[in-house]
């Protein structure tokens, strides 16, 4: 049975790859510190003997007994609010438990994959972005703690592959949606559900004429089982090139929710918000044969199901 470690099993991503390694017959270690995982997340594994849960800050020097064949690393705090709230944190499990985790991966001769993001692109002057882009991030402003710590973890990934020849995996994750993503963490899917269902204005940041390129978790799951398995070592782009406004997005959780006290309310536009975003993902489909298959209104249909039961 192959070992694999993931961290941040606990987060919206962990648990679903979780589900996902456990389904294939894996023996799945997961780490977290529920600094924003919630065990509920996980709770359905625990029963499991194919299921361990370390309940460990990956910053920190990080143990694992007996061999290991793969290390997914996913932990960090994934929305801007938790940028704000949790900045040092964000830079440290992005650089130091990156560091760390490349170290064991060395120490076990285990392949790593690690997740990076669509932010390595901050602000983009290209569009849609290909991995050839090298972005436009603003190192000092809010996000540049989530960035920047990604940008490093890419760099770092990248020299441990060719200083030390770790076999190396790194994903660049677009906008991810569906069940398990935490309520209250800021972002706009999970607010404007739990707005809507909840009969409230839905924050719409600025005019909301800002895009997003919403994928939905299953695919995206797909798309890095399938990365992690390839022999392609650079950054690949896994995300939906489906791009929608947030005003549009809102909207369409306003026809699905159909709640008549919900309604559109605006606020003001934070500070370095990227005004589009939308994967380009020829590698992808050419390297890994992978592409989106749920479209957004039917991913859209299961994840306010999720939401339904969460939202208070
Ligand atoms: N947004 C919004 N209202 C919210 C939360 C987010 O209008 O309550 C906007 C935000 O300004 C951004 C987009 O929705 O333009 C996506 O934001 P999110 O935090 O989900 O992720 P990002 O892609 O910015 O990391």
């Amino acid at each position: 049975m192959k070992r694999v470690l993931i961290t941040g099993v606990a987060g919206f991503l962990g648990s679903h790859l979780a589900d996902r390694f456990i389904r294939e017959g894996y023996h799945v270690i997961g780490m977290d510190n529920l600094l924003t995982g919630n065990m509920d997340n996980i709770a359905h594994l625990f029963p499991l003997k194919e299921f361990e849960f370390y309940f460990h800050d990956v910053s920190k020097f990080v143990h694992v007994p007996d061999n290991l064949d793969y290390i997914l690393h996913f932990a960090s705090p994934a929305s801007p609010i938790d940028y704000l709230k949790m900045p040092i944190q964000t830079l440290k499990v992005g650089a130091l438990g990156t560091h760390n985790l490349l170290g064991l991966a060395k120490a076990k001769n285990a392949r790593i994959l690690v997740a990076s993001t669509s932010e390595v692109y901050g602000d983009p002057l290209e569009h849609p972005q290909t991995e050839g882009y090298w972005g436009n991030v603003n190192p000092v402003g809010p996000r540049g703690v989530y960035d920047e710590a990604k940008r490093f973890m890419e760099a770092i990934t990248m020299a441990y592959h060719t200083y030390h020849g770790v076999d190396t995996r790194i994903v660049r994750i677009f906008n991810t949606y569906g069940p398990r993503m935490r309520v209250e963490d800021g972002r706009a899917l999970p607010a404007f559900f739990s707005q809507a269902i909840r009969g409230e204005g839905l924050t719409v940041f600025g005019d909301g004429s800002q895009t997003r390129s919403f994928c939905y978790v299953d695919d995206l799951v797909e798309g890095i089982y399938r990365l992690l398995l390839s022999d392609y070592h650079h950054p690949v782009n896994i995300g939906n090139p489906n791009e929608v406004s947030i005003l549009d997005f809102a909207r369409e959780v306003l026809d699905l929710v159909k709640n008549p006290k919900a309604h559109i309310a605006y606020k003001p536009l934070p500070v370095d918000d990227p005004k589009i975003r939308r994967p380009d993902i020829t590698k992808a489909r050419e390297i890994l044969g992978w592409e989106p298959s749920v479209p957004r209104a039917e991913g859209m249909v299961k994840t306010y199901e999720y939401f339904k039961q969460v939202v208070k």
